[in-house]
């Protein structure tokens, strides 16, 4: 899509979902919001705004409060655990185990996914939270499979889920529900919170991955919690772009009436936590070397943690998580949560070829015999009465 239908689509978007109704219009950031030539200035203004760590600090505190208020994320009801989880469909295979997965969210709403973990795992084992982009059903796509198998094989305790109106997730009327930023939030932060309640997960390595609006749910969790050890975004860290959909930009957590941030800034807030920064030559992160990544680094040095932060950018490719950009993403979680690379095979690069690819009837967690559950709250109007918002 170019950029001139990418977005009448996102201002359409907006329209037809009654996001009025939910925040005001002049606080909204959406899709291409700046030209790069206006986002270039406006770097160089965030920038002339902190000039060490106390002053970054401070920026990041009011950028963070920004996330966490434009999205009503602390009008979420106080949920401790009451994960329910079900774990349904183990099988193993070369080296790895796939089951299919159920966790509550919050009462009566429902979290479905994938675990990939280890044949042979330790006592306490990494972590790695994949989230996906978007487009019909991605959870189950080869891509998800591939990076969940290979994780797991050397050595991690892997969950992909679904987006909220994709995959199995459909209790929403669609993935355009007003609060898509918030639902898709709080399902990962619960997802987190599951990991972290299994006795086989080392709390000190917890990654998360994800491409395109894969990437939004990853930096936007990790900037707000800091139990995300390790991150890697993928094609869509942006000083100009502000992502298309309303699970992206759809609430108003890039400005408000005291500030006006953007996705590099935010992707910041995980200094100095190890991040790796994937970017191409053909889509929205195109001057990631030159403009996003510097300003990312500046950051990371405040901390002394300029290595803790990389960019990998494929100048001749795509708008994807092919296999060259999960090649990169294997070698950064390996290094940083300790995985045992030795388990895989190189030819020259991490090999895939061991993978079984199932198909999606295989990777569902609602069969004939394990329907919905009964008490499952559906529809937006049900989800928004429950959650009454302010
Ligand atoms: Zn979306």
């Amino acid at each position: 899509m170019n950029r001139f239908l990418l977005k009448i689509w996102c201002l359409s978007l907006l329209i037809t979902t009654g996001i009025n109704s939910y925040a005001q219009d002049d606080m909204l950031c959406v899709g291409y919001h700046w030209t790069p030539d206006e986002a270039n200035l406006k770097m160089k203004e965030f920038a002339s705004s902190w000039h060490d760590r106390q002053t970054w600090e401070n920026r990041a505190d009011m950028i963070r409060e920004g996330i966490i208020k434009g999205m009503k994320l602390d009008q979420m009801p106080e949920i401790k655990g009451n994960f329910n989880a079900q774990i349904t469909n183990t099988r193993e295979f070369d080296g790895y185990i796939v089951e299919n997965i159920r966790i509550e969210s919050f009462p009566g709403f429902y979290i479905t996914g994938n675990i990939y973990r280890p044949s042979n795992p330790k006592e306490k084992n990494p972590a790695v939270l994949c989230a996906h982009g978007h487009g019909e059903n991605q959870r189950f796509k080869e891509t998800r499979q591939y990076q969940g198998a290979v994780l797991a094989r050397m050595g991690a305790i892997v969950i992909a889920y679904d987006m909220v109106g994709h995959g199995e997730s459909h209790q929403v009327t669609s993935h355009s529900i007003p609060v898509a930023l918030l639902l898709q939030t709080w399902n990962s932060r619960r997802v987190l919170e599951y990991l972290l309640s299994r006795p086989d997960v080392d709390p000190e390595r917890i990654g998360m991955t994800g491409g395109s609006g894969g990437a939004t749910q990853t930096f936007i969790l990790a900037a707000i919690d800091d139990r995300i050890k390790v991150s890697v975004p993928c094609v869509q860290i942006s000083a100009h772009f502000f992502g298309g959909c309303i699970c992206e930009s759809g609430m108003p957590v890039h400005k408000s009436k005291n500030h006006q941030t953007n996705n590099v800034e935010i992707a910041a807030l995980c200094a100095p936590r190890p991040m790796l920064v994937i970017s191409n030559g053909n889509d929205w992160t195109r001057n990631t070397p030159q403009i996003e990544y510097p300003y990312i680094q500046k950051v990371y040095a405040l901390y002394d943690a300029e290595h803790k932060v990389e960019n990998t950018h494929f100048q001749a490719e795509k708008h994807d998580y092919g296999y060259s950009k999960r090649a990169v993403m294997y070698n950064f979680f390996a290094f940083h949560l300790k995985l045992n690379s030795g388990r895989v095979t190189w030819s020259p690069t991490v090999s895939e070829d061991f993978v079984t690819i199932l198909p999606e009837s295989q990777l569902r967690v609602y069969t004939d015999d394990n329907p919905m559950p009964s008490d499952a709250i559906m529809g937006d109007d049900a989800i928004m009465n429950y959650l009454n918002l302010k």
